[in-house]
């Protein structure tokens, strides 16, 4: 398996070239464009990874499937289906036109949990007794998936993001306005930035994609989160895991998966393996290039499409 990983890697560093790192969040601009590296655990426990795979890097929106599984196991399926929808949006993560009348029930069915209206809702949803401590709770819990206590947020993207995030702020201040966001907006959004700063590298990804890969159950076969949760994010990330890409994700590689702007790509291969990839340079959806093209050609070589 690495020596198909290095050949693929090898095949599409060059594809970076034709992406851009991230930079509306000031700090992510740092990265290196060509970086490119794959993890995989498969169901066999084997490990597999090539490139740059151990470079860490902000989660960023792959925190969001995270956020919905501690939002699933706080409230159920019933209520937090309730408060945010399942439909993809065809628009971009942070679009602010996603309904025409904006009403508390007309958008709460226009978003869904991997877009930023429905995460920062998430963040709403999970319990604590203040936002530093639901935060600290999605901390744990990514740990927890990944197996990987060393995980930490990187404080200068979160101070970067907080001080940058206008976009975010105003849809959230559009969520309050309808009803559909309770709470401080700047506490909702602090424990938001900081959970997209979590940091982590392909291996942490692929073992999170693993446990939801195998209906809930880490390598050893213990019980981290209940079947019927890793079905609702599995599905939700099917849909809309990909930004306004998803319907074209699910042509050419078909698993479940998330990406964020910091590069990263979580995929779940129901049954068989959870893959982390991370390459920084995106296309212009916000996916990363080259980092698609490993998915797709990895997808064909190994029939991991679920179609
Ligand atoms: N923290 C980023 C934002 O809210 C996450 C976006 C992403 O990775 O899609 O803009």
């Amino acid at each position: 398996m690495e020596g198909l990983l290095n050949e693929l890697i090898e095949q599409c560093r060059p594809d970076t070239a034709h992406g851009k790192v991230a930079s509306y969040i000031p700090a992510l601009a740092q990265a290196d464009p060509n970086a490119l590296g794959v993890y995989i655990l498969d169901r066999n426990g084997l490990h597999s990874q090539g490139g740059d795979s151990q470079v860490r890097f902000t989660i960023q929106s792959i925190i969001k499937p995270i956020l919905l599984l501690q939002a699933l196991m706080d409230n159920g399926e019933a209520f937090v289906r309730g408060r945010v929808g399942v439909e993809s949006t065809g628009k971009p993560f942070d679009a602010i036109n996603i309904a025409d009348a904006v009403n508390q029930e007309i958008l709460s069915e226009h978003i869904n949990p991997m877009v930023n209206m429905g995460a920062i809702v998430m963040c709403t949803l999970i319990q604590g007794k203040d936002y530093r401590e639901r935060f600290d709770r999605v901390l744990e819990l990514t740990r927890l998936l990944a197996n990987d206590p060393s995980i930490d947020v990187d404080e200068e993207v979160y101070r970067s993001e907080k001080a940058t995030g206008n976009k975010n702020r105003a849809l959230a201040f559009l969520m309050k306005s309808c009803g559909l966001l309770e709470g401080d907006v700047e506490e909702v959004l602090d424990c938001y930035f900081r959970a997209c700063s979590i940091r982590v590298d392909c291996r942490d990804l692929a073992r999170i994609a693993f446990v939801l890969s195998n209906k809930g159950r880490d390598f050893m076969g213990n019980e981290l989160f209940p079947a019927r949760y890793a079905h609702y994010v599995n599905a939700v990330m099917m849909t809309c895991g990909m930004y306004d890409g998803a319907g074209d994700f699910a042509l050419t590689v078909g698993v479940p998966a998330k990406s964020g702007v910091g590069g990263g790509i979580m995929a779940v291969v129901p049954g068989r393996m959870g893959i982390g990839i991370y390459s920084p340079a995106l296309d212009k959806k916000g996916n990363s290039i080259a980092g698609i093209h490993v998915l797709r050609r990895l997808s064909r070589q190994l029939e991991l499409s679920i179609f």
